[in-house]
């Protein structure tokens, strides 16, 4: 990903892709200690649109907030630097990664004096859980690793130290043969998946852990919500545990990266039918026509770059 064509914004300045880089004593590559966001455009009649920029831009100072960083942009400059990273790349629909670390002053756990970074990134990123995934479902694995605590790392932000758990979630599952993994919270509820929020379909009613499990609060996650309102269905926020998913009529994963991936089986059981189930199939229209800016309804939710 590094050796490319392109510009990426670097605290405050595009540079050329190739020269994107950073000391190997960045405080954050050592304690991990940074926070970013995970931000699409669709290609829409209207042009290039980003989805959600707003709300997405405010998790990430959110994220800073929580991590005691004090980011030296503002949210509309950083809505800026994730237009132009799409501009300037000529892409239609694309991925962006903003992404806040502490630089290179000097070691020692407490990053007191050393300088906040910021950068933004974009390049064309598919279906995360493949075409496939999105038409017939994946196969999912209860972790073995527990999602963290409300307590630890703090799972409102977007911390990059999170995604450790995250990363020994998912190669444990794929090394399995599975597409992704699920994780449980510290006392055995559903928390969500390695990047991605779950919901399950019971009786024509949606549900979705409460985010006292450790979950992400995910801006799919919210738009879904927005959808199950927009077809009539009722959504609850509730603890759920692993049976609950086994015996669910339908499943989904939600994110950002995975947009809305149907779930077929939990650790080698059926879920329904084995396939996208059909609740399953019309919040998933429903969802690329908004972010395709198909439903005026939403037009707000999409910012032309
Ligand atoms: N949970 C985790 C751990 C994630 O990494 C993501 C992706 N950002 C999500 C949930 C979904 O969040 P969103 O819908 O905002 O992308």
């Amino acid at each position: 990903l590094d050796d490319r064509d392109g510009k990426i914004w670097m605290d405050g300045e595009l540079v050329d892709w190739r020269d994107a880089k950073i000391h190997v004593l960045s405080h954050t590559l050592h304690y991990g200690c940074g926070a970013f966001e995970g931000v699409r455009a669709y290609k829409t009649d209207k042009g290039t649109a980003i989805f959600r920029l707003r709300e997405h831009t405010e998790r990430l100072f959110n994220s800073a907030k929580i991590l005691r960083m004090k980011l030296p942009f503002t949210v509309e400059q950083v809505e800026e630097a994730q237009k132009q990273v799409v501009r300037e790349n000529q892409l239609e629909s694309c991925y962006l990664r903003p992404l806040t670390w502490i630089g290179s002053e000097k070691l020692g756990v407490s990053p007191k004096g050393n300088k906040i970074h910021l950068m933004v990134a974009a390049w064309a990123w598919g279906a995360y859980l493949g075409e496939e995934g999105l038409k017939r479902g994946i196969r999912v694995k209860t972790s073995s690793y527990t999602r963290h605590h409300v307590n630890i790392t703090m799972t409102q932000a977007k911390a990059v130290s999170n995604y450790t758990n995250s990363i020994l979630a998912n190669m444990e599952a794929t090394d399995d043969g599975y597409d992704e993994a699920l994780l449980l919270d510290a006392s055995g509820f559903v928390s969500e998946g390695a990047g991605e929020n779950l919901f399950v379909i019971k009786n024509g009613v949606v549900y979705t852990p409460d985010l006292s499990a450790g979950a992400l609060n995910g801006i799919t996650r919210n738009t879904i919500f927005h959808i199950c309102q927009d077809l009539g269905l009722k959504l609850v926020e509730k603890r759920i545990t692993r049976d609950e998913v086994y015996i669910a009529d339908e499943a989904f994963f939600t994110g950002t990266a995975a947009e809305v991936t149907p779930i077929r089986e939990l650790d080698r059981i059926e879920i329904g039918i084995g396939s996208r189930g059909p609740i399953t199939e019309k919040i998933q229209a429903a969802f690329f026509d908004i972010v395709n800016g198909r439903n005026p309804r939403y037009a707000h939710w999409l910012t032309l770059v």
